[in-house]
């Protein structure tokens, strides 16, 4: 069996989109002068690859992470590499675009462009041998996968309550708010973000998991002081207070606090995860598939950090993590983007593929009789996007 063609399609939303009191801490909220510290975080874009054999099977992928960048890459770069070549040597197709690319590879857009054409492959092994991909990954390791719900994007006290009640009467045992207010607005902003998840606590009682995000927006300094001052909350954990490669950073804070810590949503490949392991700076994982390497990489990392007593809990429901968690040990949970009006960007998802899971009573269920990993594109929305091809 040969690789035959390598299409891209980038989908660029044009319908409406909610920004009203979405609002939360972002690495440019951390600098002066800034007027809309979100902009560079609003994603409307994403990109689908399609690879095609000579035998007529097609693999899908895809990448949220800048994907007008990481479409010229897979055009340019990556896609003259998988041409004739077998799709199921995933191994060697993996090592062979990271290889190719290490010069100026190795982490950001082109690790998305190579997790989304390794997604697409082991789709197209997945339907070659008739199994689901976490099937082929390790299988299950759980009867149905537990949730979290992650939302609160408001920082209006009344609707965060409202929405918090809303999440629990819906059967889900954990969710995640923002860090509404950035670090330039220093003490008076900590106290405002402390008010929330205050208020999330008091709403939800004791036996809900809470999660706070802080999108890389702090500093040390800050950080250790917020924790210290959250410690009455019972977070499940405290994500990515720091910027990523502040690896010695996020260590040092671990010996301030018993919040867990998480981080690794923009980390990449096994070296990169390695790294944060060695300097033992992080409870949980949270890297995506579509940006850490693909399921090649993924299922590595999951072994080291079951060997070293840290969760992987990956960024985004999303069908290509949601194989990584039902396949490996390593994972207890999901991130779950409920379908809304597009917001932030993570809930495109729903607006481009058929098949991604609905969770029922906080519990995602995959389907064992279903091959590859389980998407098509969607039908209903193409109208509503601008497809360059
Ligand atoms: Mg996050």
């Amino acid at each position: 069996m040969k690789i035959q063609a390598v299409r891209t399609k980038l989908y660029q939303w044009q319908g409406p989109v909610k920004t009203a009191d979405t609002i939360f801490a972002t690495p440019l909220s951390a600098l002066p002068f800034q007027e809309d510290s979100q902009a560079p975080f609003r994603f409307f874009s994403w990109l689908v690859v399609e690879i095609e054999t000579d035998e007529g099977h097609i693999g899908i992928g895809n990448a949220g992470l800048c994907p007008d960048v990481t479409k010229l890459i897979i055009d340019s770069k990556l896609k003259p590499l998988l041409i004739n070549e077998n799709p199921l040597n995933t191994e060697y197709l993996y090592e062979k675009m990271y290889r190719s690319t290490v010069a100026y590879g190795r982490k950001g857009a082109v690790l998305a462009a190579i997790s989304a054409l390794d997604i697409a492959l082991w789709d197209i092994k997945g339907h070659v041998m008739q199994q689901p991909v976490f099937m082929l990954m390790g299988g299950r390791t759980k009867p149905a996968i537990k949730t979290y719900y992650s939302r609160l994007y408001t920082r209006n006290l009344d609707s965060l309550q409202a929405e918090a009640a809303d999440f629990k009467a819906q059967g889900f045992t954990g969710m995640k708010l923002r860090c509404g207010y950035p670090l330039t607005e220093g003490k008076a902003g900590m106290k405002k973000n402390l008010e929330m998840v205050k208020v999330v606590r008091e709403t939800v009682g004791d036996d809900v998991d809470i999660m706070l995000e802080a999108y890389m927006g702090f500093d040390f300094v800050y950080a250790k002081q917020f924790l210290q001052a959250l410690e009455p909350y019972n977070l499940r954990w405290a994500e990515e207070l720091l910027l990523p490669d502040e690896i010695h950073n996020f260590a040092k804070l671990k010996q301030y606090t018993d919040i867990p810590l998480s981080g690794g949503e923009h980390e990449y490949t096994r070296f990169g995860f390695y790294d944060l392991l060695k300097a033992d700076a992080l409870d949980i994982f949270q890297f995506d598939t579509n940006r850490v390497g693909g399921f090649t990489e993924a299922q590595k990392i999951c072994t080291l950090a079951y060997q070293h007593g840290v969760e992987v809990i990956p960024h985004g429901g999303q069908m290509h993590n949601l194989h990584v968690v039902m396949s490996s040990f390593a994972s207890p949970m999901a991130e779950y983007f409920p379908q809304t009006e597009i917001e932030v960007g993570n809930e495109m998802f729903w607006y481009i593929f058929n098949g991604e899971a609905v969770a029922e009573n906080g519990f995602l269920q995959l389907d064992d009789n279903k091959p590859g990993v389980g998407l098509t594109l969607k039908d209903d929305y193409v109208d509503q996007f601008k497809i360059i091809e």
